[in-house]
């Protein structure tokens, strides 16, 4: 499945994070073919509509969807010419899908800060140097194979190395490569196989002190001034809370800490959810009393293939699929109730799933 990488500096909070993530995993062991290293946590993806359809269906069973974080420590200065274990961490940076970039924004004289100062701004910087280097490289190495092609002749290598060209200039210009805008077809072939790190997208999370938590702070707002720009989401929390809610199970008790903390919702719920669509990610439900079920698709799929992931033959045999919102099912009570207002759709092989829908699928086996 896609993962989610918790990339930043040492001492800034990623592990206390990670923790919380982990510890939030119980429902996860309804997944028996994950074999789960120490550093990927499989968390669930909050969804108040599975409440919604528990509330009216009823099930013997509930399935929630998940998704993956790795905690990849250890990121310093210097990482892309090796330093600490650099090239290690970097090499893990490339095997996942989005990255979640955590920013110290809390001053605390007993954790050291490897630099020396709270400066959230300049503390990504330095993570985003180190990336943009190792981006560098393989650009640069890409560059000599196209211009061969290229000197030859070869009009689809000219285009590529103009492309390519471009890229080494936004890296060279300590611009994250995904700022670059390209057309998504061409920007397959030109860094396709290259799995840029600062291709990748990102969101932050601002680590703020258990004061600020509501409010963020002033490292906090510096953080999202200087990423604006990018259009990035940024993700005020307190990991040390965090971690602290992560280990109540019960969930009335749950509640009534958050409330304590005049939180509506956890900030790692909020982080979860956001690094979901950070992965293009979305969910639609089956629901039957046997089962409900929330299911993973990437954003855009037609319903065959969203079918597909229930099982192979649902897509060979796909005929149509009835589609209720659930919105509707909430306010008529019933499938049948639905149908009768005529708010039961009949969707064909082209119909793009939407996000929430309830999915009824009708196949030849
Ligand atoms: P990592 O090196 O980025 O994984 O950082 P850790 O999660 O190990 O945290 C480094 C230190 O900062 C630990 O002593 C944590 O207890 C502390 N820490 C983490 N989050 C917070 C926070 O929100 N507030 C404060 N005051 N300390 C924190």
């Amino acid at each position: 499945s896609l993962q989610c990488g918790i990339v930043g500096l040492p001492n800034v909070g990623k592990s206390t994070l990670f923790n919380a993530i982990s510890t939030g995993k119980a429902e996860a062991a309804n997944y028996p073919f994950c074999t789960i290293e120490p550093n990927v946590g499989v968390v669930t993806v909050p969804d108040e509509r599975i409440d919604i359809l528990i509330g009216l269906v009823n099930p013997q069973k509930t399935i929630p969807t998940i998704m993956e974080f790795v905690d990849i420590a250890g990121l310093v200065k210097g990482a892309s010419q090796g330093a600490g274990l650099g090239n290690k961490f970097l090499a893990n940076i490339r095997e996942v899908d989005a990255i979640v970039h955590v920013v110290r924004c809390f001053q605390d004289e007993n954790v050291v800060h490897v630099e020396g100062r709270v400066d959230p701004v300049f503390d990504k910087e330095i993570i985003d140097i180190e990336l943009q280097l190792k981006d560098l490289e393989s650009i640069e190495k890409k560059i000599q194979k196209t211009e061969k092609g290229a000197r030859a002749g070869d009009a689809k290598a000219k285009v590529e190395l103009e492309w390519l060209k471009k890229y080494k200039e936004t890296l060279e210009a300590g611009k994250n490569a995904r700022s670059l805008e390209i057309d998504p077809e061409l920007k397959e072939s030109v860094i396709g196989d290259l799995q840029l790190l600062t291709v990748k997208p990102v969101l932050y999370v601002a680590n703020v002190d258990e004061e600020s938590m509501l409010t963020g702070n002033e490292y906090s707002e510096k953080l999202r001034e200087a990423v604006k720009h990018e259009g990035a989401e940024v993700i005020v929390l307190c990991a040390a809370i965090e971690s602290q809610i992560s280990e109540i199970e019960d969930p009335e008790e749950h509640e009534m800490f958050l409330g304590e903390y005049g939180l509506k919702e956890s900030g790692l719920s909020k982080l979860i959810k956001a690094s979901y669509a950070l992965l293009n990610l979305i969910t639609y439900f089956t629901a039957g009393v046997k089962e409900v079920r929330a299911w993973t698709i990437v954003k855009g799929w037609k319903a065959p293939q969203a079918a597909g992931v229930i099982h192979s033959d649902f897509e060979k045999g796909f005929i149509r699929a009835e589609v209720i919102k659930v919105a509707d099912y909430e306010k008529y009570k019933t499938e049948a109730a639905v149908k009768e207002v005529g708010k039961m759709a009949v969707e064909g092989k082209e119909y793009v799933v939407q996000d929430g829908d309830i999915m009824h699928f009708r196949f030849n086996v």
